[in-house]
């Protein structure tokens, strides 16, 4: 039977995560610094570990079938490949920024100006697309010096907290493109290979919903079930057990990571006591 070659980031950013991912899907795999590529233990794949610039190429080709890497360098490289899920990490941003003590009015500032970038591509159809005539500067890394170098005026870079920029003098002014790591795939993946992938997903998603949940357990009056029960939807209704104490009961249910603390004020003033909150390790809807 064939395997699924996954394509991750060897060293970087995405690298730590992405291995994550998988370990956390049950795939066991050994992890050598040195390790190029490898096959999981306990799951029909296998892992190639390069550049994150050269998977979409090699996904493309079928050199991988599927590929790990941030959406920016999906689009930056523009091969012939499906996003097939958004993972939720590797959060950043494409943005433009000028030296902090420019005035910034708005795109015209860019008007025959030199912006510098590793995004040529990006940059180039967000210019075109705004009228913007400007020269673009390709260069590989570290793309915030350019300006304090006098190699260009502005720069076009992935931006997270701004605190990079900020400590090489410039301010972010325009957000190109936001992004996140995704999973690319081959669009020709034969039956077999789907199988795998369709298997993968499932767990991957299962991994992504618990992650974006909380168990949560917590003790009510009988009389404030029903106002409980409507702050928690949960995943259907809520499982109720009786308390020794009599006209009490606990209540169990699922709530999302994000509503979770707009939640807990809602149930203690609707009277619940003891509220718990637990990670979920899977979540299978
Ligand atoms: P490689 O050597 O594989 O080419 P790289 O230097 O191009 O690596 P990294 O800096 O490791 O890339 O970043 C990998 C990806 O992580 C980026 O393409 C982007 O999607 C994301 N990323 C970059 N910077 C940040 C950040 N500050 N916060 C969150 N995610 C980021
Ligand atoms: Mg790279």
């Amino acid at each position: 039977m064939s395997e699924l070659k996954i394509a991750i980031q060897k060293n970087g950013r995405l690298s730590e995560n992405s291995k994550k991912l998988l370990e956390e899907c049950g795939i066991k795999f050994s992890n050598g610094i040195s390790v190029l590529k490898t096959t999981a233990r306990n799951f029909p794949v296998e892992l190639l570990f390069l550049r994150d610039d050269d998977i979409p190429q090699y996904v493309e080709q079928q050199v991988a079938d599927i590929g790990i890497l941030g959406e920016n360098v999906v689009f930056e490289k523009n091969k012939d490949v499906t996003v097939i899920e958004q993972l939720g990490f590797a959060q950043c941003r494409l943005s433009l920024a000028i030296p902090k003590e420019d005035k910034y009015e708005g795109l015209g500032y860019f008007m025959n100006k030199k912006i510098a970038t590793s995004y040529p591509h990006i940059l180039n159809s967000f210019l075109k697309k705004n009228k913007i005539i400007a020269e673009i500067e390709e260069i590989s890394g570290s793309v915030e010096i350019a300006p304090g170098i006098g190699l260009a005026n502005a720069v076009c870079d992935i931006v997270s907290s701004g605190s990079t920029l900020l400590t090489n003098g410039l301010h972010e002014v325009e957000t190109i493109l936001k992004s996140q790591a995704v999973i690319i795939g081959n669009k020709n993946l034969g039956p077999e290979k789907q199988e795998i992938l369709n298997r993968l997903l499932f767990r991957i998603r299962a991994v992504k919903n618990a992650k974006e949940n909380k168990y949560i357990l917590l003790n009510t009056p009988e009389s404030a079930i029903t106002k409980i029960c409507n702050i928690l939807p949960g995943m259907k209704s809520p499982t109720i057990v009786p308390l020794v104490e009599k006209g009490w009961v606990s209540l169990h249910s699922v709530v999302k990571e994000d509503e979770f603390w707009e939640r807990i004020d809602q149930l203690k003033a609707a009277g619940a006591e003891g509220i718990l909150v637990i990670p979920i390790e899977k979540m299978i809807l």
